[in-house]
């Protein structure tokens, strides 16, 4: 199959990222690897793999680093319950003896991403990945967030923040329903952040049936819904008004009667 120039193709899609509870938003987006860093360089004591909550020194060895501990209930399903050595920071008390601006690392672990993009904003490559995160709509996430807890669509912008801010040239991107539980006013964020990649040089091709960011779209493949009305039959394709101007269209019908973004 002849690709012409495209060089890479992403699906990002709505899987949960990892089923490992030590995967955080602070690990996952690379801005614990900043801030570990950071920390050393405030300590006589501590080097930056020590204020690693996975293999660090200062990791609360009660719970081994992961916040919450299983408890071995007789008769019943163990119960994960949150550390009550660390208080589900997973660190030890040492922790506390580093501090940047008062805050530890610990602390800092605790704050949202938008917290923490105001109280470091001394700190330059930790606030370029913190404002990755905030233009992605994901701002009001917790650093020391598990992962594997994201909602599907809050797992599809996390996975999006390492190619926010590059060249995208010969890059596609494909999503599987990014809208699926978002607000009206995320659904303007994404298209802000889909139009960020294209402005880059990437194609997008979205699989959705939000009406708003279908209107968004430069080019639209309207697929049939069912055995009555054209099922997986491509019913209309080009502009928004093209599709609108498609008698059989139910999506251009109710394109026709909203009001858009
Ligand atoms: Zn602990």
């Amino acid at each position: 199959m002849d690709c012409g120039n495209i060089k890479k193709i992403d699906l990002i899609d709505s899987v949960p990222i990892g089923k490992n509870v030590r995967s955080t938003v602070g690990t996952y987006s690379k801005v614990l690897d900043e801030l570990r860093r950071e920390f050393s360089k405030l300590s006589d004591e501590y080097k930056t793999a020590d204020f690693s909550y996975n293999i660090g020194k200062l990791r609360c060895e009660i719970c081994n680093g992961t916040g919450s501990v299983s408890m071995d209930v007789q008769f019943l399903p163990d119960v994960e319950m949150t550390c009550p050595d660390c208080d589900g920071s997973r660190y030890n008390s040492d922790i506390e003896k580093t501090r940047f601006n008062g805050l530890s690392l610990a602390d800092i672990m605790s704050l949202t991403v938008d917290e923490a993009l105001e109280e470091l904003f001394e700190l330059k490559k930790v606030t370029s990945k913190l404002q990755k995160l905030s233009d992605l709509g994901l701002g009001y996430l917790t650093l020391g967030e598990a992962t594997p807890s994201l909602s599907g669509g809050e797992a599809q912008r996390l996975k999006l923040a390492s190619e926010i801010g590059k060249s995208q040239k010969n890059s596609v991107f494909i999503f599987d329903e990014p809208t699926i539980g978002l607000h009206p006013l995320d659904v303007k964020v994404l298209i802000d952040v889909f139009d960020n990649l294209i402005d880059r040089g990437a194609t997008v091709i979205v699989i959705e049936h939000d009406l708003d960011l279908i209107a968004n779209a430069d080019y639209i493949i309207d697929i049939g819904i069912d055995d009555d009305n054209y099922g997986g039959e491509i019913l209309a394709s080009g502009s928004l008004e093209d599709i609108i101007n498609t008698p059989n269209s139910l999506t251009g019908k109710y394109l026709a009667e909203k009001e858009l973004l």
